[in-house]
């Protein structure tokens, strides 16, 4: 394995030696019970990492409200230069922190590299938004008054994590949450923790170097009962939880439970609707990577393929064709197109579901199966499976986090082909394969997706930091990354300021003493 440099890059994240599950950091306040990380690529074991105890916990919260006190009296740009430094640290460790993701989650290379530039990327973004966390000023009715909003933060901004970006989604908010001046506390997936440990290490050398408190950067371990400390906390103002959906509703509940805000990012079941005016060559390839990138543990994953009859033989030998090409195997192994699920657990819920929809009545055009023998020996390699499938199916109506593509069929107009789209209950991303112009915008009309995301010409999967990230219904309904995704992390302020000697009250009341 070790030809593939991982024990360099282990060493250059300062993880070689915390086999008894010590490291640099806050992360030094976990004394709890051992998680062992093992690598779903040759399954074999990465490193132990502490788990968080109420306790720790207990210190950790402490630490976080202190540094917050010093960290919101900095100037905006000021915070904004220290997220620059720490996006240059990023890129200095791309390979490594990139090569890492790949093992320790099982996606392609080149898919950890991405990830990393993900973090690079909101790292600029945010740098800049640093300088435009902007108010508006406001007419007042009454003469000599001036009326403005301002933002100020929010304070500490709890972190839950999905093990499939074990990377990028702390990075979308601890960067926009830092420079809008709140500190954070991060709980990574329990199946990727040495991501998370490798994050700390980078961020705590940047506060190091600037003689911040390691504070501002808080990490904590564990599985649900490490998060569930944070959702029932009310010195939590914020938590920002990606996952599955029934983690969702959980997480939903018990913050709202305290008036608490959410932000979460959940489960999705994103179609590409294929018109007959489609470029079928850039269908395949959108469709293709879609459905078994990551091996189909996307949460953008394409799922439900909804062709139109009169093209559906000829988009369906495409596909077929082109998954007969894909290599699986090795993700570090720049050959492969398809790395292994995430864990033994995942391949059981990728057979479930190969299961259920033949039980249904679906047809399997393309076979599945576990992959064994050599190279396959943690047992997590799936073939990327296949199968035509009524929207109505129970399996089809529910995200199966693993490379299982449907073909739905569909006639007449795109809006069939849309009410097959929006008929499930998750609403996260969607595309349309069409030159044809009206089709296009009427997928996009007020009429159309019912996604936060919506591609013309462009698969599900691939988004840039750029625009608000996120989704509707099932999916929970937050917005992280671009656009105006900073204000969940600020509380806003009116104020209204007298410079007259006078004191009118608003709507003319008349209140003479
Ligand atoms: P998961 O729901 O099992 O776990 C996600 C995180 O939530 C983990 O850190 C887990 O420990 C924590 N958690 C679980 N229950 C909790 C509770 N009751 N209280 C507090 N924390 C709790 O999800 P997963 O298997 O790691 O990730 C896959 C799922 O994440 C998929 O459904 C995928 O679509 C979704 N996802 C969504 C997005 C998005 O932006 N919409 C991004 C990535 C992943």
């Amino acid at each position: 394995m070790d030809n593939f440099g991982i024990q360099e890059a282990l060493a250059e994240l300062g993880l070689k030696d915390i086999n008894e599950g010590t490291s640099t950091g806050s992360h030094h306040f976990s004394n709890g019970p051992l998680i062992e990380s093992y690598s779903p690529v040759d399954g074999k074991l990465i490193g132990k990492v502490k788990t968080t105890t109420q306790e720790d916990y207990e210190k950790v919260m402490e630490t976080a409200k202190a540094a917050f006190k010093e960290w919101r009296v900095k100037p905006a740009p000021v915070r904004g230069e220290i997220v620059r430094q720490f996006g240059e640290k990023l890129r200095e460790k791309k390979e490594a922190l990139g090569k890492l993701v790949s093992y320790e989650m099982g996606k392609s290379y080149q898919e950890g590299l991405g990830e990393v530039q993900e973090m690079i990327d909101i790292c600029d973004f945010a740098v800049g938004l640093s300088r435009q966390l902007h108010g508006l000023t406001m007419h007042s009715e009454r003469p000599g008054h001036r009326m403005y909003e301002q933002y100020h933060p929010l304070g500490v901004v709890g972190i839950i994590s999905a093990f499939n970006f074990p990377v990028a989604v702390w990075a979308w908010n601890t960067a926009l949450a830092w420079i809008c001046g709140d500190v954070c506390v991060w709980k990574p997936s329990e199946k990727t923790p040495m991501c998370g440990v490798a994050c700390q290490n980078i961020a705590a050398e940047v506060f190091a170097e600037n003689n911040l408190p390691e504070g501002i950067c808080n990490l904590i371990n564990g599985d649900y009962t490490v998060g569930e400390m944070m959702t029932k906390d009310t010195r939590v103002p914020l938590v920002s939880a990606t996952g599955s959906t029934r983690m969702g509703k959980i997480v939903a509940q018990e913050v709202a439970a305290r008036l608490g805000n959410s932000l979460l990012e959940l489960g999705g079941n994103n179609a590409i609707i294929v018109t007959p005016d489609a470029d079928i060559k850039m269908t395949v390839i959108g469709a293709v990577f879609g459905a078994v990138g990551t091996a189909g543990q996307r949460c953008t994953s394409t799922r439900r393929l909804i062709i139109h009859d009169s093209i559906y033989d000829q988009v369906k030998d495409a596909i077929v064709k082109a998954y007969e090409q894909l290599r699986i195997g090795n993700p570090l192994d720049e050959n492969n197109h398809v790395g292994p699920l995430i864990d033994t657990d995942a391949v059981a819920m990728y057979n479930a579901a190969l299961e259920k929809v033949v039980a249904e009545g679906g047809n399997i055009v393309v076979e599945g199966g576990v992959l064994s023998g050599e190279g396959y020996e943690s047992g997590c390699y799936v073939k990327p499976a296949i199968a035509e499938a009524n929207n109505s199916f129970e399996i089809v109506q529910h995200e199966t986090f693993a490379p299982v593509l449907y073909l739905l069929k569909y006639s007449g107009d795109v809006m069939n082909a849309l009410d097959i789209q929006n008929g499930v209950a998750q609403g996260l991303s969607s595309a349309i394969m069409t030159n044809n112009l009206r089709e296009a915008e009427a997928f996009l009309s007020v009429a159309g997706s019912d996604c936060g995301i919506a591609n013309v010409n462009i698969g599900t999967s691939g988004a840039e930091i750029g625009g608000a990230f996120g989704g509707e219904k099932e999916t929970g309904g937050g917005r992280e990354s671009g656009s105006d995704a900073w204000k969940v992390y600020m509380r806003r302020q009116t104020n209204t300021i007298n410079y007259t000697t006078d004191l009118p009250l608003a709507q003319g009341i008349k209140f003479d003493l």
